[in-house]
């Protein structure tokens, strides 16, 4: 087998904001830019594994549009980071998978919070004793057939488990009144949207030799909610993977900018993502 047989395959659904990019009326340069890497769907990855398995990550708004555009023709697992509108509420488009992949029940994996979050806010897909009976049949459309399953994660250490002969790390980052599920396969570390990271957290990502980080990077000024780029920027090297990639960009900063000054400041590969990059990882 060749070494690049063995590199685990990444694609960027999404890059942008819980708004997307362009943002509904609005009329601004990025939102109006004519460079495709400024459109951007909101934030979501998808994971080929070097063993054949494929996971989700996060069911964004844009999901049933990222998986036409990017002919995803099947889906073995799926994470969730957090409960925030944008990452979660395209689950139903699920079903499709649901309906056609031969492994017809998708395990969600996420935090217990989040797990929680989940189950409250689809009933009739995670509490369907709830909500039909016998008087209540199912009837119509349907529902995706969905199993949830807890991941344990603090903020100061990383647990682990595996998932389809898969080995993932996980922790939790702070996120506005939540936290999210930062996830490490192999040598690749997503820290999605959060406004801080622990100091044992980077230390443990440094040891782990990464070639590649994706990381939340919301806008050019500070966000109490989100990394901006200063703050991005100091992470990314104090893990000092081979390369970088952000994500989650609103428009207050359009590509070429932010490519410019990741260049300007960096000695290895640091750039924001844009919708349908690919990366490998090992
Ligand atoms: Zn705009
Ligand atoms: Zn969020």
């Amino acid at each position: 087998m060749s070494t690049q047989a063995k590199k685990n395959h990444l694609l960027v659904l999404g890059s942008g904001t819980s708004t997307g990019i362009p943002m509904i009326n609005c009329l601004c340069k990025v939102c109006t830019s004519r460079n495709k890497k400024d459109k951007r769907l909101r934030t979501s990855l998808f994971i080929a594994s070097n063993n054949g398995v494929k996971f989700l990550i996060d069911t964004t708004t844009d999901l049933r549009y990222q998986a036409i555009k990017y002919k995803l023709d099947r889906i073995d697992s799926v994470f969730i980071t957090h409960s925030h509108a944008d990452h979660i509420h395209g689950i139903d488009d699920l079903r499709q998978f649901c309906y056609t992949q031969e492994k017809n029940k998708i395990p969600i994996y996420t935090s217990q919070n989040t797990a929680e979050d989940i189950k409250n806010r689809f009933p009739y897909i995670f509490q369907t004793e709830k909500i039909f009976s016998s008087l209540r049949p199912i009837v119509g459309g349907g529902i995706p057939n969905l199993s949830l399953n807890n991941i344990e994660a603090s903020q100061q250490n990383l647990s682990s488990k595996t998932i389809a002969g898969n080995r993932f790390k996980f922790c939790l980052l702070p996120h506005a009144y939540t936290e999210s599920l930062a996830i490490i396969h192999s040598k690749f570390a997503y820290l999605p949207d959060c406004s801080d990271i622990h100091p044992q957290i980077i230390k443990k990502l440094k040891a782990m030799q990464l070639d590649l980080v994706i990381i939340d990077c919301l806008q050019v000024r500070p966000h109490k909610t989100h990394l901006n780029v200063d703050k991005c920027f100091a992470f990314i090297k104090a893990i000092a993977p081979a390369q970088a990639r952000l994500i989650h960009m609103n428009h207050e900063v359009d590509h070429q900018y932010l490519e410019k000054v990741s260049k300007k400041t960096f000695n290895f590969s640091v750039s924001p993502t844009f919708d349908g990059e690919k990366l490998t990882y090992r």
